[in-house]
């Protein structure tokens, strides 16, 4: 597989994005955050203005891709259904993965929309990018356990992340009504936690049932990630249909976000 990928240098825009964030990113913070956006009182879509509404963004976090959002959805999904064209719920997946970066239309600054997220509450730990940036965060020092606030083996669900797409979509299909099994919600929620499921930290939080979905991201970032290097993908109507008509079977009404 490829091995230029997710290269992160430093004093780049990535890295400014990163230091921001990791000083920023606190228990408080992501309490409010998840508070405010419950509430979902922000906008209704229908999934078909969310996906278009990706055009506008280019991830600026991204050290490997300077396409708009909506194509790397559309690369993502391809990618998935080359190898899986039965498995829709898989490729669905693929293609809204990312749509939780509509937070930017809200007011959102970058460093809470987008990057790896990592958890709150607890040490912040070397395997995190960047990690030197979060010696100015008001947490470093307040829950520098291992544990900090939760029990061993508590559950990777029970963990309370860095706000951003993740948990923010992860919110909005808990909250509204679609075809998406949990399964692939899950897998949403937790598709930028690559310390975990890229470095393999925090086992000490899993339990059980985390085996499952750590497969399951794992596998699932194959596409996310090496989506990235086709660089000869071209977005032709017929991708779009075929999208089209999925995305009405998953999402028959408008989306409250
Ligand atoms: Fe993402
Ligand atoms: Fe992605």
């Amino acid at each position: 597989m490829d091995n230029t990928l997710r290269k992160y240098k430093i004093d780049t825009p990535q890295y400014f994005l990163y230091k921001e964030m990791h000083e920023k990113q606190t228990l408080e913070y992501v309490n409010s955050k998840v508070e405010q956006y419950k509430k979902l009182n922000n906008k209704v879509m229908t999934i078909h203005e969310i996906l278009y509404s990706m055009d506008n963004f280019i991830d600026p976090s991204d050290p490997d891709i300077d396409l708009p959002n909506s194509v790397h959805a559309y690369q993502t999904a391809e990618m998935i259904k080359d190898k899986y064209p039965d498995n829709y719920d898989l490729q669905i997946c693929g293609l809204i993965h990312d749509i939780g970066k509509i937070l930017f239309k809200f007011g959102e600054p970058n460093w809470s929309i987008v990057g790896d997220t990592f958890p709150v509450g607890c040490q912040f730990r070397k395997s995190i990018i960047y990690y030197d940036t979060f010696i100015n965060n008001p947490d470093f020092n307040k829950y520098n356990s291992i544990f900090g606030i939760y029990k061993e083996n508590c559950g990777i669900k029970n963990l309370k992340m860095s706000f951003g797409h993740d948990e923010y979509l992860y919110l909005v299909l808990q909250n509204n009504k679609h075809n998406l099994p949990e399964r692939y919600q899950n897998i949403i929620r937790f598709h930028s936690f690559y310390s975990w499921h890229l470095e393999n930290d925090y086992k000490y939080f899993m339990n059980e049932e985390d085996e499952e979905l750590l497969k399951d991201i794992k596998h699932f970032n194959q596409f996310d990630l090496y989506s990235k290097s086709d660089k000869d993908f071209i977005l032709t109507p017929d991708i779009i249909n075929y999208y089209s008509d999925l995305l009405n079977n998953y999402f028959p009404c408008p989306i409250k976000l």
